[in-house]
This record gives structure tokens, sequence and C-alpha cells, in this order.
């Protein structure tokens, strides 16, 4: 037995990351003087140096051959939410009849791949249609294996001819550096000792899912063509019991999980816990954290992973927002820190008065920047399928707040009180001089209702969509925070720089931040309805929709603070704006069609029958002189739903021929409610699609 739990251990150890092209195998494969360049491009955000392109490229080729690779591809994130690639071999014909294997530093560092598909939000009216992809070495190539062969994927960024971003990732990489910026400030005023490490933010994304078995899953056209059931009566037993939560998993998932894992750890992508979700058939898989844009490219492999291996064992995954009505839909939880340029995390409270002043000024800083950019960080979450998510069964609500939990909320209100002019209760926090009571580690009496929520050493944002590009919110969570960091860095500065005391200016600071924000501030229950109305007596927004949240990121001051910090320009947020909107009428046009082609084609047909078997029965027993009025009353039951359904369908119809996508939603509800209700009367034989039950109960 112990013989074979070490082997397993080592087996373990020698397959992570052996498909990853890491610092590990470039140390490897190549010459000590291109490794440490190389290193500091990696590490220190230092430019590539292109003459160490070709030998980079060589190395990356000769191991990629080795592992089996034939192809490259230069693997983006375009605005689709996806990821893309386009492969190319590695064969270069010899002028003799056979092949070399060719990889140059040229092929490695820049692409052209036809953008003219991809959208580009108007962008290529204005400028060419062609893009380029430009090698990011800071996040490491990997191979991806298929059955028949294997490809070398090199994470790149998509540019116009003219530089505009046309992917998540470039405007990412611009506000990990708005963000590094600013955070050198910081820890220049607060005299840090740098380890000349460039300060970055962390993030460790949990993701959550749902597996069901295949072969209900391709009975269901709403799942393969929309990953949400359109229509579906709630199952008497679903998630009430809170019996699925941490539950024991079933061998069957566990064999999926086990897979999973294996293949992700060859990826080097670090996942490390495993369990059943709320939702019978949900789960959840969460990573060690890393450096943002790694976990971000890690997320993006990982749900792609996620599918295959489903695949693999008979299962379907979803990512939707909420694959299913009336019980748990699917976040990501969007766990976020930064580390200095000492290597330490920042929201961790620090050993002294002094380091605390900076942990709190990073606090105060944050409540500035969500309670100031409240409507551009929802927009940033803001999807077709998130919006089922948002404020339902146990997800956060469109409202954005901060938890902060107890003893940081008193510590807050000590610094107000440093503000009071007769406080009669005294003991107020003199930020930089008084000491901290110690917080605990972890943050025991955690608010799992919160949207934005300090959960010990970092902010857990929970409004993240399962399906998303984790980019899209993490570039306005650091664009919002270098900014809210910026503002209080200049007027620090200047206080300083006029001869003040620094620990008065920035409590000063601090406490004029407190006071004005402190309504972002709620430890309590996001989910209730006196929080909706006390938030609203509060002036926070709540922006319930995506057309609605989608405004915010294109007002003056979004465009203002995503110019000013370099992360995105106007034509870019423009470009954005409309491929979101674009992307969201579509998704909704989409739902409202196939709802009609389902209750056309499958439900209707398959009611009439059962109204006409009824019919049959009744004449039957009208014959016999049997008393029928039950049966009668059931034959009018189902023929006045039968009716409702065809006057639904007459209503989506007309929406769907229309503009107005909350008028298909409406449209769609409407005759979703009326297909639920026969799907209550109607026999199982005559149902034509697989049950609430049977998806998330048979696997
Ligand atoms: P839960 O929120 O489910 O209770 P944990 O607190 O254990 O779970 O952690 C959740 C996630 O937070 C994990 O992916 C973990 O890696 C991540 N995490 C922990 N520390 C940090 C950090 N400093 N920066 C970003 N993510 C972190
Ligand atoms: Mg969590």
């Amino acid at each position: 037995m112990a013989k074979k739990s070490v082997k397993a251990i080592s087996t373990l150890e020698s397959i992570y990351g052996e498909n990853v092209f890491g610092l590990k195998n470039m140390k490897k494969h190549l010459s000590p003087k291109t490794f440490q360049s190389l290193q500091a491009t990696i590490k220190e955000g230092r430019s590539l140096d292109p003459k160490i392109a070709d030998e980079v490229a060589g190395a990356m080729r000769d191991w990629a051959v080795s592992k089996g690779a034939t192809h490259f591809t230069h693997w983006f994130q375009p605005l689709t939410g996806t990821t893309a690639e386009k492969h190319d071999s590695f064969i270069d014909p010899d002028g003799e009849g056979g092949i070399v294997m060719k990889f140059s530093g040229r092929e490695l560092t820049q692409g052209e791949p036809d953008a003219s598909s991809f959208p580009s939000g108007g962008l290529r009216a204005t400028f060419e249609a062609r893009g380029y992809t430009a090698w990011d070495p800071t996040s490491p190539a990997f191979i991806k294996e298929s059955e028949n062969g294997a490809v070398l994927c090199i994470p790149t960024a998509f540019l116009s001819y003219h530089g505009e971003a046309l992917d998540m990732k470039t405007p990412l990489l611009r506000s990990i550096h708005a963000l590094a910026k600013q955070i050198d400030r910081v820890a220049k005023l607060f005299k840090v000792q740098s380890k000349n490490i460039r300060p970055y933010a962390t993030l460790g994304a949990e993701q959550e899912y749902f597996l069901i078995d295949k072969n209900f899953y391709l009975e269901r056209l709403d799942l393969i063509q929309t990953g949400r059931t359109l229509f579906g009566r709630k199952p008497s037993k679903h998630q009430q019991m809170e019996d699925h939560y941490f539950g024991a998993i079933k061998p069957r998932i566990t064999s999926f999980m086990e897979d999973l894992d294996r293949e992700l750890w060859k990826l080097g992508i670090p996942s490390k816990t495993r369990h059943n979700e709320v939702c019978p058939a949900q789960f959840e898989m969460a990573p060690v954290f890393e450096e943002l844009n790694l976990a971000v490219d890690h997320n993006m492999v990982a749900m792609e992973v996620m599918r295959q291996v489903a695949d693999r064992h008979g299962l379907v995954c979803l990512l939707h927002e909420k694959p299913f009505a009336g019980v748990n839909g699917s976040g990501k939880h969007n766990n976020w820190s930064l580390c200095g340029p000492d290597g330490k995390n920042w929201l961790t409270p620090g050993e002294n008065p002094h380091e605390n002043a900076k942990f709190l000024t990073i606090i105060c800083s944050l409540m500035k920047a969500i309670d100031t950019y409240a409507g551009v960080l929802r927009s940033a979450v803001a999807t077709a399928g998130n919006d089922h998510r948002l404020g339902a069964n146990e997800a956060p609500p469109a409202i954005l707040s901060i938890f902060l939990g107890e003893q940081l909320t008193d510590i807050i209100a000590q610094i107000e009180k440093g503000g009071a002019t007769s406080s009669k209760e005294g003991g107020f926090l003199e930020v930089g001089v008084s000491s901290l009571p110690t917080l605990p580690k972890d943050v025991t009496d955690r608010n799992r209702t919160s949207p934005f929520a300090f959960t010990g050493n970092k902010f857990e944002f929970r409004a993240v969509g399962s399906h998303q590009n984790c980019s899209g919110p993490n570039i306005v969570l650091n664009t919002i925070v270098a900014e809210a960091l910026e503002n209080v860095c200049t007027e620090l500065e200047g206080a300083v720089a006029k001869g003040k005391d620094f620990n008065e200016a920035l409590q000063a600071i601090l406490l004029k931040i407190v006071k004005k924000h402190k309504r972002i501030l709620y430890n309590g229950d996001n989910y209730t309805e006196e929080w909706h109305k006390e938030a609203e007596k509060r002036g926070l927004p709540n922006l319930k929709s995506t057309p609605e949240a989608l405004e915010e990121m294109v007002t003056e001051s979004a465009i203002k603070l995503f110019e000013k910090h370099n992360v995105l320009s106007k034509t870019e947020v423009l470009s954005r704006y409309e491929i979101y909107k674009e992307m969201y009428e579509k998704t909704v046009k989409i739902e409202a069609g196939v709802a009609l082609e389902m209750s056309k084609t499958l439900i209707v047909p398959a009611a009439l029958r059962y109204q006409n078997e009824l019919a049959a029965t009744i004449s039957g027993l009208k014959a016999n002189g049997v008393n029928n009025d039950k049966v009668s009353a059931l034959l009018v039951k189902v023929s006045g739903l039968n009716e409702k359904t065809i006057d639904a369908i007459t209503e989506l119809d007309k929406a769907a021929n229309g503009h107005e996508p909350a008028n298909m939603l409406s449209g769609m509800t409407e005759l979703r409610a009326v297909v639920d209700s026969l799907e209550e009367v109607m026999p199982t034989e005559y149902w034509p699609l697989p049950s609430y039950t049977e998806m998330m109960f048979i696997m």
C-alpha cells in the first residue's frame, strides 16, 4: 500500500506542467544568457530583447516536437468571450522532397490571423481589416494534446494594425501595468523595501459548473443551442434539503474530476479544490491563485478542458450562468489581491502601525474605487446569461456593495471618529500610530451573500459569470483601483511636499474617503428585500439588465478613466460597447428562436396528441355510459393550456420579429410558464424533453 502511494505522488510531480514551456523547461532548453534575458522580461516586466526570439523559438519547437506537436498556433482571446486558434504546421519543404521543422523568432513573436471575421465593433470600418497577434511571454506556451497529435499554443495579444486592442488580453495587460505604476508610488510613499519585483495583481478563479448526462443533453435543443434550458418544471426535490453542497461525490463524477485534475496539472494549472456545489449536478473547481494574466489564461484553458474531459465521460459540462431556472446558477468567484514590490500580499494587515496604515490606505482606496465606479464594474459582468443569475437563487444582487467583516468595519468607523470634532467616546484610531487589533487570518463570519467580500487577505468578487472571460471584470477592477490610488498618492505627495506630517496627512485623506464612500459598505444579507430598499436610500445603483448596465461603460467619466490610465482609448471603449450590446441582442434573439422552434415542433404536437387521446377516452366512456366528468375536466384543462401555448407562441413570434430584446424575454417567460404547466399534467411518455429531475439527478 505504502509503496503504491509513494509511486502515485512521484508520478503526479513528474506530470505537473509537463505540457508547459515554463521557466523550468526554458532553463533546460535555453542558453543561460537567453534564459536570463527572458526571465527578466517575464518577472520584471522588461520588454523583450528581439535578438533572443530566434533561439527561444528554436528551443520551443524542439521541445514541442519532442512532445509530438506537429503544429503551432497563436492562441488568443477575441471579444467573443472564447479563445481562438489557427494552426500552422512546422513543416518546411527542404527542396529535395523532404521537410525540415521550422519555427522562427518572427513566427513566435508575431502572427497575422485574418481578423475580418472577429467582432471589432466598428474598428474595422475605420481601420484595416487585418490584425496581428503578438506573443505574451509572461504566459508560457503550452501543448494541447488530442487523440492523434498535439499543437503548440502560444498565448498572444490580438491587435489591429494600428494597435487598437481587438481582444481581452491587451487591455488586461495594460491595466496590470497601470495598477503596478500606482502600487509603486504607494510603495515609495510608505518607504516599502523593494525586492525589484514588479507589483502585480493575483487571481484565484473558483469555477462553478454543471455536469449532466450527454444522452439528456442531446435531446435538449435549448441546451445545445443556448447553453440553458428554456423550459422545464422545477422538480419537487431540488436543492432545498441542502444535501448536495460538499456532499459525498458520486463515483462517476469523482472519476471525471480525477481526469480533469490530471489534465489541468499537465498544463501547469494548479487545480486545488473540488467539491459538490449547492444545486444537484453542480460542482466547483478552485485553483491556487496565480499572477492575474496567467490565471486568466489558465481559467480559459480550464473551461475548455472541462468540456473535453466531460465528453470523454459521456457527460456534458454546462458553463452557462443559469442552465436551470429556479435553482442555483453558476458564477466565477474572482478572488483578487495585490502583491507589492516587496513580494508581500498587500491585502494582509501588517505587523506594525506603519504597515497597517498602508493596508488601510489600500482598503479605503478600494472603497473609493468601488463606490465611485460601481456602474462600470457592474457593466463588466453584464451578459445575457448573468442577467438570469444576479439577484436570483443564492447569487449576489446587481447592487454592488463591499463586505469588510465586523472588525475591519469597526476599524473604518474608528477612522471616521477621528474626524469628529467633539467625539465624547474618544479613542479613535490614529493612522500610522495606533496598532490594529489582530484580524483573524481566516475571517470566519464570511458573508456568502456579498458581491464583493473581504475574505482575510483578498477580495472575492462574486458577480462574475461562470462562462465569462475573467479579463473583463479584472480590467475594470485594476483600473478603478489604480485611479483611486492615483488620487490618494497625488494628495499625499502634495501634502508631504508642503512639509505636512505624513501620518496626519494620510489620516485626513482616509477620513475624507470614509465619510464620502462608507455607503458602499454592507455586512448584512444581500439577498433580502430590506437591502434593496436600503441600497436605494443610499443611492447605490441597481442595474438589473445588461442593456442598462452597458450604458455605464460609455459614460464620460468611464471613458476618461480608461483613457487616463492608458487601458482603453475612447474608440476601443465604444467598439467594445457595440460588440457587447450586439452579443446580448443576438443571444436573446437566438433564445427566442429556439424557444419557438421547440414549442412549435415538439411541445404543441405532443400536447395535441395527449389532448386527442383524452378526447378518445371520453368518447369511449360516453359510449359505454360511464360518467366522465373528471376526465372531461382534465381535457378542458389540457385544451386550455394548449390554446394558451399557441397564443404565447404567436406573441413571441411577433416579438422575435421585432428588435426589442425586452419583449422577446417577456414573451419567452410567458411561453415558458404555460409550457411548464403543461409538463405538470402531461404523461411522461408524451413529454418530448428530458425533465429537470432526470438531468439533475441521473448520472
Ligand atoms: P472559499 O472562498 O471557497 O472558501 P478559499 O478561501 O480557500 O475558498 O479560496 C478561494 C480561492 O481564493 C482559491 O482559488 C485561492 O487560491 C484564492 N486565493 C487565496 N489567496 C489569494 C490571493 N492572495 N489572491 C488571489 N486569490 C487568492
Ligand atoms: Mg469562494
